[in-house]
């Protein structure tokens, strides 16, 4: 999954290309204790000569399996992500005009005659994984008490899970509904 840019033709190169989640994981820097796993990979590419500079642009398709952090259940998070980069040429990095000329793009760079493909769309991938990953915004998460899913089941401890505003909401409602 790499480009060679002087393979690069005038016109601009489509690219496309699938795999499986145990090839990003095996892509991480940081090794595979990272508590989601990435189910396959379509992604599908547009690269094009600009000068010195190639930009990229793509689009990606995969699914997160995660783990709730207020159920513990795990789910799956479908995912699409579309990006565009800018790459330029390591050497010509000391120049610092990038930002205003890049201001709506990711800009980054390569070095010799190579892009790494793989390795932006494993960065790509990264940057969709939830710190809080939630199964649904409404999920109730599991009772401090006894611990059960109180998106199943119901028991009769107090939860601090609604709040207070909800509870009025839920009162108001009740008593207009009479
Ligand atoms: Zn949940
Ligand atoms: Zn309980």
């Amino acid at each position: 999954m790499q480009i060679n840019i002087s393979n690069i033709p005038e016109e601009g190169l489509n690219l496309r290309f699938s795999k499986g989640g145990n090839w990003f994981h095996q892509s991480l820097p940081m090794g595979d204790d990272s508590g989601f796993c990435v189910r396959n990979i379509d992604a599908q590419c547009f690269a094009e000569k600009i000068l010195k500079n190639v930009s990229i642009k793509g689009r990606i398709e995969t699914g997160i399996e995660l783990e709730c952090c207020r159920c513990l259940e795990k789910f799956d998070l479908p995912v699409e992500i579309e990006f565009k980069y800018v790459l330029m040429p390591a050497d010509d990095l000391k120049k610092d005009d990038l930002e205003l000329t890049y201001k709506d793009l990711e800009y980054g760079y390569y070095e010799g005659d190579i892009i790494d493909l793989g390795q932006i769309v494993v960065e790509q991938i990264l940057l969709q994984v939830p710190v809080k990953p939630l199964c649904n915004a409404f999920c109730k998460g599991l009772c401090s008490v006894c611990g059960i899913n109180l998106n199943i089941e119901k028991c009769n401890h107090e939860t601090q899970q609604i709040s207070s505003s909800f509870a009025a909401l839920k009162n108001f409602k009740t008593k207009r509904e009479r």
